[in-house]
């Protein structure tokens, strides 16, 4: 109850608290006629609310949209994620990172197949209990799914009230979050939990959005304290960020009798399970070429011909940005047996063969270089 007394004091909640209603029925009638076709939004399916959830993490809603549909093709219920390959599981996600997200699917669709006759529960703390779930996709999957009164702070929203309440403190701390929470609370619509929740994450992705956000139409503007301060781009505080970190890694495409060397990573860290060319981090002092062939050398005990400079990779994660040296060479002698070092199996693939397995997004791009080479040389003439 501190945070509500704290809440009454803000500027804002005379204006907010006469006017709810008000607020409550413009945002649902804006959704009504604005809201994105989005293919989970056809009919509620609580398995679909949870996978287009877990999807949205860290990626925007629209991308999610194919990876979506490709799963729902490929797993079509609960039951189907349960039973399915680890590896068609990662394919699917392949490109989404966050490859623990994937795999928590499979272990919760495991779990709702053994305790809950395989459908998603309709209750908090049952959700909150399967692997992956957390207060917010709980919360999600308890409103959007099943309608029930859970309010849902995800970061449009916590946009949009930054904004409206003018919060100048970082939009992380204590403080603010608790600000944030009881306006999510005071809102939402008794019942209406579905739609009210998407009406305000979607009116903050299409018209408070991060940048050049869309004050002079929006219904909101004369609640809004940030536009009356002229505040707006500077809210939401954000702490900044640190620089990305660089990480150099270089890995080398084995090529043998027209086959491509993959290994399988081991289950654990974040790239857990995935597909590789064998490769790692360059150490202190060397040169990309020098570290693909002391990893190829390491990793497989291979050994190859001359290291050919390929394609060059840089992919920017969170925190990290990653360069990825990719080298071709050939296998020197060998039956193409590797020692097994640092991984759980080894294929030898063709080109066209690369596209069946799950890759890291470095390794991905090096296929699809590789693919677009083969494909050249495939379209030349026969002279
Ligand atoms: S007036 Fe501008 S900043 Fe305020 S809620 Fe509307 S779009 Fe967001």
């Amino acid at each position: 109850m501190t945070s509500h007394k704290k809440i009454e004091s803000e500027p804002v909640d005379g204006v907010f608290r006469e006017n709810i209603p008000a607020i409550q029925d413009a945002l649902l009638a804006w959704f009504a006629s604005h809201q994105r076709d989005f293919p989970w939004r056809k009919n509620y399916v609580p398995y679909h609310i949870w996978i287009s959830e877990i999807m949205g993490q860290q990626t925007q809603m629209d991308r999610v949209v194919d990876y979506f549909l490709r799963w729902i093709d490929r797993f079509p219920d609960i039951e189907a994620v349960a039973a399915a390959q680890e590896l068609l599981i990662l394919k699917a996600w392949e490109g989404l990172g966050y490859y623990s997200r994937a795999k928590n699917i499979v272990l919760a669709a495991q779990a709702i197949m053994k305790t809950h006759d395989g459908q998603l529960p309709a209750d908090y703390a049952k959700l909150l209990a399967l692997p992956g779930i957390g207060p917010y996709t709980a919360a999600a999957i308890m409103s959007i799914a099943f309608n029930e009164d859970f309010p849902l702070l995800d970061a449009n929203v916590e946009r949009l009230f930054t904004r409206l309440l003018d919060i100048a403190q970082p939009v992380k701390n204590g403080r603010s979050q608790s600000l944030l929470r009881d306006m999510a609370q005071r809102l939402l619509p008794g019942g209406r939990a579905r739609m009210f929740n998407q009406a305000l994450m979607e009116f903050g992705a299409l018209i408070c959005k991060p940048r050049n956000p869309e004050c002079s139409s929006c219904f909101l503007a004369s609640y809004c304290l940030a536009l009356e301060r002229e505040t707006v781009e500077a809210r939401p505080v954000r702490l900044k960020k640190g620089k990305a970190i660089d990480i150099v890694m270089a890995c080398g495409i084995i090529e043998h009798q027209g086959l491509y060397y993959i290994q399988q990573r081991k289950p654990d860290g974040v790239w857990g399970s995935l597909w590789e060319f064998p490769g790692d981090r360059l150490k202190q002092g060397e040169t990309p070429q020098q570290a693909a062939r002391r990893e190829i050398e390491k990793k497989t005990a291979f050994i190859v011909g001359d290291l050919q400079p390929f394609f060059v990779v840089v992919h920017h994660y969170t925190k990290y940005r990653v360069t990825l040296h990719g080298f071709t060479c050939s296998l020197v002698g060998g039956e193409g047996t590797p020692v097994l070092n640092a991984a759980l199996q080894y294929r030898w693939s063709t080109g066209t063969g690369l596209v069946d397995y799950p890759f890291p997004s470095g390794h991905k791009q090096l296929v699809d270089h590789l693919l677009k080479q083969q494909h050249f040389v495939d379209d030349l003439p026969d002279l």
